[in-house]
């Protein structure tokens, strides 16, 4: 297949990449970023997508998005599918696939869940939002950057769905920060803590796969210095997209608005900003009772 890839960072790059070892003929824009091997850099946005037949983006942000919709949807080919895999705006997401089918092509939201390794792996979970036609059409591609992808729904329902699993996990980190941190103060080891929680009732994919505690569990960012990983303000990013989204639909989200707080706090007021996201235990470890 033809692809235009735009958006070559820590996980385009990777993504963009594995299309062209799986044969598909890849031509890639980024601003800043180097082309990966395999792919055929051009000097701009609307010369990537000449000719193809899909256009994905891997971009930071929906206002980002919009701008580069504006250059490209001119010039994509009639029938043309526009998949954007950035975590968006619900609002961004659907304005730009309402932009994409006014001119004739296909637009799906398909946002991303497995980090820089699902990446590069090509592991990575799809939640794709958009017409059935335009998913079967990039479905192949999917299969090659990833191990799942899920229909979700009309335009919108992918991002819907990557807001409200994050929304989960910054929730479950915080939760599993506290209780290491009160585990801590009680002398409860914390592999014993570990030991019981993973099999227990309050087990998630924070204590089990990502555990904040270094040399707990398996590898993960804690054991690296809690170097990212997946970085703090990219959960702020994610909890604030969730809280714009609760507040449009008229949603209570208690917990998502607290863990919102305390990620601002960390990020934007005590130097969180570059480290992983479950540095919240030192953080949590190092405080008192407010
Ligand atoms: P990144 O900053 O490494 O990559 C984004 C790239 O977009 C950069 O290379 C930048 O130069 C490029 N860019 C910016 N403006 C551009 C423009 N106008 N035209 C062309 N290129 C432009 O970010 P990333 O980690 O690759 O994340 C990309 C998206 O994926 C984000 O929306 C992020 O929230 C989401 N995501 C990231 C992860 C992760 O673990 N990093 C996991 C899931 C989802």
């Amino acid at each position: 297949m033809k692809i235009g890839f735009i958006g070559l960072g820590n996980m385009g790059a990777p993504m963009a990449r594995n299309l062209a070892r799986a044969g598909h003929e890849v031509t890639g824009f980024d601003t800043a970023a180097p082309t990966p091997e395999g792919v055929t850099p051009v000097n701009n946005a609307a010369d990537a997508v000449a000719g193809a037949e899909v256009v994905i983006t891997m971009l930071p942000n929906g206002e980002i998005l919009r701008a580069v919709a504006d250059q490209i949807i001119d010039r994509m080919q009639p029938g043309a599918v526009l998949c954007d895999c950035s975590t968006v705006d619900v609002a961004s997401a659907r304005a730009v696939a309402a932009q994409a089918g006014a001119a004739g092509l296909g637009a799906l939201d398909a946002p991303v869940s497995g980090g820089i390794g699902g990446a590069d792996a090509g592991t990575l979970t799809f939640m794709v939002g958009g017409s059935g036609d335009a998913f079967a059409t990039v479905q192949p591609l999917f299969e090659v950057m990833g191990q799942k992808a899920v229909h979700c729904g009309e335009s919108g329902a992918g991002q819907a769905a990557k807001i409200c699993n994050n929304m989960i996990l910054g929730v479950t980190m915080i939760a599993t920060c506290e209780a290491f941190a009160l585990a801590d103060k009680l002398g409860l080891d914390r592999q014993k803590m570990f030991d019981v929680v993973s099999t227990s009732s309050g087990s998630s994919w924070s204590m089990n796969t990502y555990c904040p505690a270094p040399g707990v569990g398996p590898k993960s960012p804690a054991d690296n210095e809690y170097k990212p990983g997946f970085a703090a303000e990219l959960m702020l990013k994610d909890l604030r997209l969730s809280q714009t989204a609760a507040e449009e639909a008229d949603a209570d989200t208690p917990m998502g608005q607290l863990a919102t707080a305390l990620y601002s706090t960390f990020v934007e007021e005590e130097n969180g900003r570059g480290k992983d996201f479950s540095a919240m235990l030192p953080r949590l470890v190092s405080r008192h009772r407010s």
